[in-house]
């Protein structure tokens, strides 16, 4: 048997006809998972659809206490499941250690949001009468997770869900159902009922997608994954005018000033690309540099991506494990080998790396610019694309210039340009001096073609929350 922990994905192994599930360091086969056929679907939706209304009927406390009690159990198990996390998703333990800390936030902090649903009242534009606005759990909920961040990726959708009495039934991805099979053992153990939380494996990814996005007792759907995934489901949904959340591609900037903290502004551009080797939504895509500080900025970036320790996560020194698939590594390949033939200057890296068949070096390219495929595309893989720039506006102008709209960075020491930036980078988040910015207690989420909603915050709830409006009369004027 395999180094998984089994007592927390027992119930979704299947040894004898399920789908295997590989890591992607090794190329081994970790365990085979319980293939669900997207024709059991409907019997689940009948069953979450009748324990939803008993789950919502509880108080806000007692949902609150559950989802307390599953952040704790994360908290108890975290090494299992980073564990888990690691061998299917192939990414650095430690990364894995944090990503089980931010999944566990949202647990955390949707428990202290259920008991702030709040509604409101209305002064009305009569006597006698009584305006009142009702905030209520939307129903039975689907939702379709990537691979990326297998285990945030469950509890970003589901604790909001759950949280204000909606019932959720989920399809992780086929790379990585076994972090979200041990956080649904972890929901039962913490007194979440079995029927309002499902996580359904599945090969059959379009199948899934269809039945989720078209089911009539289904009121809701949730994705994160590429653009094209999403446009998809949008269209499906259409048919029963489902709400929807999409979390889409990205294809952030990050912009050097010419006034910004150097070396801040390198540490920054090494987590923004880097971590989970690249394979992020919100991950830097292009890097604008301006063109005073980019001969130094290049030599100073190039020598900490060189630097990076390539190799399976499950060793505490990786910092960048193998890319997801080798349909994966062999886009980036493409994307690579494309920007050199259209004139880019290989800085470092550029080719596989011989710590496993999926691995590809950390690369830094130079002399990139926008009408290149690669400056287009959302590159998911461990490669920085870095362009030059002259002045302010042309910066923004080249980070506007895409379809997408998730996250942003940019770092400057001066105050009223950070303001004019923030005002005129077209995006649903803006990093300032800083890499990282994913948090459970802001709204994450996209604009354009990067995605509709957001997830966290108190924001995050009310993608889960229907409006009623009731006007009440007959009231002693
Ligand atoms: P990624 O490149 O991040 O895998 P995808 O959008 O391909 O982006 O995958 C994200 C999730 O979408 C996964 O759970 C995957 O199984 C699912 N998926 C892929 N194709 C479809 C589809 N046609 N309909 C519904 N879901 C899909």
């Amino acid at each position: 048997m395999s180094q998984l922990p089994t007592f927390l994905v027992a119930h979704g192994l299947d040894e004898e006809g399920g789908m295997p599930v590989t890591n992607p360091a090794t190329g081994e086969v970790i365990a085979k998972v319980r293939n669900y056929a997207a024709s059991e679907v409907d019997a689940v939706v009948q069953k979450a659809e009748a324990a939803r209304h008993g789950w919502a009927a509880q108080t806000a406390k007692v949902r609150s206490s559950a989802l307390r009690h599953w952040f704790d159990l994360m908290v108890k198990y975290r090494e299992e499941l980073a564990l888990i996390c690691t061998l299917e998703s192939g990414k650095p333990l430690y990364e894995a250690r944090g990503e089980l800390d931010y999944a566990a936030s949202f647990a955390e902090w949707f428990s202290e949001e259920a008991k702030r649903a709040y509604g409101e009242t209305i002064p009305s534009f009569a006597t006698g009468k009584e305006i009142l606005v009702r905030k209520e759990p939307v129903g039975t909920c689907a939702a379709i997770t990537p691979w990326n961040f297998p285990l945030t990726m469950i509890t970003r959708k589901a604790a909001p869900a759950l949280a204000v009495g909606c019932a959720m039934i989920m399809k992780p991805s086929e790379a990585t159902p076994f972090s979200a099979l041990a956080l649904e053992h972890l929901a039962r153990e913490a007194g979440i009922p079995e029927d309002v939380f499902r996580i359904l494996p599945s090969e059959d990814a379009r199948g899934m997608g269809e039945i989720f996005c078209t089911h009539p007792t289904i009121r809701k759907i949730s994705f994160t994954g590429s653009t094209a995934i999403g446009k998809l489901l949008l269209t499906q949904a259409g048919s029963t005018v489902k709400r929807a959340s999409m979390e889409l591609g990205g294809n952030a900037p990050f912009i050097v000033f010419d006034d910004a903290d150097m070396e801040a502004a390198v540490e920054g551009a090494m987590i923004a690309k880097f971590r989970n080797a690249g394979q992020a939504c919100i991950g830097l895509n292009r890097l604008l540099v301006h063109k005073d500080l980019h001969d130094e900025f290049v030599e100073q970036y190039t020598a900490r991506a060189s630097a990076l320790k390539v190799g399976n996560g499950l060793d505490e020194e990786s910092q960048i494990g193998p890319l997801i698939t080798d349909k994966a590594l062999q886009k980036v390949e493409a994307l690579v080998d494309g920007a050199l033939a259209q004139g880019a200057t290989l800085a470092c890296g550029g080719s596989r790396h011989n710590a496993g068949a999926q691995f590809y070096a950390p690369t830094v390219l130079t002399g990139v610019t926008q009408d290149m495929d690669i400056a287009r595309s959302e590159i998911f893989g461990p490669v920085a694309s870095v362009m030059r720039f002259d002045d302010e506006e042309e910066a923004i102008a080249i980070a506007n210039d895409t379809n997408y709209g998730l996250a942003s960075y940019f770092y400057t020491r001066d105050l009223a340009r950070a303001a004019r930036v923030i005002g005129a980078l077209e995006y649903g988040m803006v990093a300032v001096n800083e890499g990282l910015l994913g948090t459970e207690v802001a709204p994450f989420g996209g604009i354009k073609e990067s995605g509709l909603g957001r997830e966290g915050s108190r924001h995050g709830m009310d993608e889960y929350l229907e409006m009623k409006y009731a006007l009440v009369g007959g009231l002693p004027g």
